[in-house]
């Protein structure tokens, strides 16, 4: 073990760590873990391994963001940033983009057409201190350590080391010099950590090494078995997220932006009680101060802003008018009460339609995707939709086959359990 975890992180920067030197830390890491104390130090030794953005005392306490483990359909992002910002929270929040199952906030956003994710530190600041948020991909500049040891732990099966989730992804969020931070730690079916217990156990790293570099955190651990709302797959989600800012979105989804944002808006001393914060969120997204906030983040940085102005201008902007965009409807043989829809399997069966990457670098195809017709809870008939496909040219058999068992029907009526299932910190 390295007697000092700030010359180590210097070593790994400035290059004197060798590849092998750096693969024994990480496996020894992963094998028997750290201390929480050295957690925070590796932590904080991330994050000032490169440029960490800072704000004047003017607006420091108001400087927040959100992290979420990765789901099936989860755009609460683009719906958070700019209700937070127009509640009078600051929002840099630096994104990443999709792999596997799982999507990114990046490559939704990149559905707008003309929407730029690259500003430097400097453009950043800006926007922020000028309409409260902006949405972006990490900067060169930004932690430069975790690039390459996220890069060794992924060819050496260390990936799954709480220690190391932790310092890779708090030093990230710390580095844009937060006050405030939630985190949504998912678990489930879909989710990166399938046990509740684990999902715990990672959310409760974060929150301590958070809280031990001063950032007032707290975690929600949430439930990833059925997909978050109901679009999945990048513009289809940018649509979702616009009807959620404008009041009229799934009560699944609107409920986890409103409890995260109710968590920050409380941290940061803008409301008196959780409770009242998540009211705050609630109001800015039936008021329209969400989805202006939204709008003036589209505007600055180089979106088309006039695709908001109808359903049909958003459809058009977002590529979903589109003659060679064809959509199946897959219907169930019987009738009852929806009980679960496996996210996992949708995720799956939209990045065989081209929605999703397998590796970074991949390409994809912004406009294909699913909707869900019904949700858990939901009564639905035999013979009605369940999900629609949107696809380019006929629908693959492999398509149809990754969709068989995937909704599970049950004979009588009951409540869909929360979202939400544990609030730590
Ligand atoms: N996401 C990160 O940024 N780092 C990890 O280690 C795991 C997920």
């Amino acid at each position: 073990m390295y007697e000092d975890i700030h010359d180590l992180i210097e070593g790994v920067v400035v290059g004197s760590i060798s590849d092998d030197e750096l693969i024994s830390w990480l496996k020894l890491v992963h094998r028997e873990g750290i201390s929480e104390a050295d957690t925070i130090t590796l932590t904080e030794a991330m994050r000032d391994s490169g440029e960490t953005l800072s704000w004047d005392s003017a607006v420091s306490e108001l400087i927040v963001d959100k992290h979420s483990t990765g789901g099936v359909g989860d755009k609460v992002s683009l719906i958070l940033a700019p209700a937070l910002a127009a509640c009078g929270l600051k929002v840099p929040m630096i994104s990443g983009r999709g792999l596997g199952h799982t999507g990114g906030t990046l490559d939704k956003l990149e559905s707008i057409p003309g929407f730029s994710v690259e500003l430097n530190s400097d453009q950043i600041q800006s926007q922020v201190l000028d309409i409260g948020l902006a949405m972006v991909g990490q900067t060169e500049s930004l932690v430069p350590a975790d690039r390459r040891m996220y890069a060794l732990r992924d060819v050496t099966g260390t990936i799954d080391s709480i220690p190391l989730i932790t310092s890779s992804i708090v030093s990230k969020k710390a580095a844009e010099g937060l006050y405030a931070l939630v985190l949504d730690v998912k678990f489930g079916g879909a989710a990166f950590m399938v046990e509740q217990d684990k999902a715990r156990e990672l959310a409760e790293s974060m929150v301590a090494a958070s809280k031990g570099m001063g950032i007032a955190t707290t975690a929600v651990l949430s439930s990833m078995n059925a997909p978050l709302g109901c679009a999945i797959g990048n513009s289809l989600e940018v649509l979702e997220s616009v009807e959620t800012l404008c009041g009229n979105g799934p009560a699944d989804l609107e409920e986890l932006v409103c409890i995260q944002g109710g968590l920050l808006l409380h941290s940061t001393g803008l409301a008196q009680d959780r409770d009242t914060g998540a009211l705050m969120i609630h109001d800015s997204l039936h008021d329209g101060s969400a989805l202006e906030c939204f709008r003036m983040m589209v505007d600055a940085q180089g979106g088309d802003s006039s695709i908001l102005t109808s359903d049909y201008s958003l459809m058009t902007g977002l590529g979903l008018v589109d003659t060679q965009l064809n959509a199946t409807s897959l219907c169930v043989a019987q009738s009852g009460w929806v009980r679960e829809i496996d996210a996992l399997s949708i995720a799956l069966v939209c990045q065989v339609l081209g929605a999703g990457r397998l590796e970074l670098g991949d390409s994809i195809d912004r406009a294909v995707g699913a909707i869900l017709e019904v949700q858990i809870g939901d009564r639905i008939e035999s013979g009605e939709p369940w999900i629609t496909l949107y696809h380019r040219g006929e629908i693959g058999r492999e398509a149809i086959e990754g969709l068989i068992g995937t909704i599970f029907l049950c004979d009588q009526e009951f409540e869909p359990s929360n979202r939400i299932h544990e609030v730590i910190g």
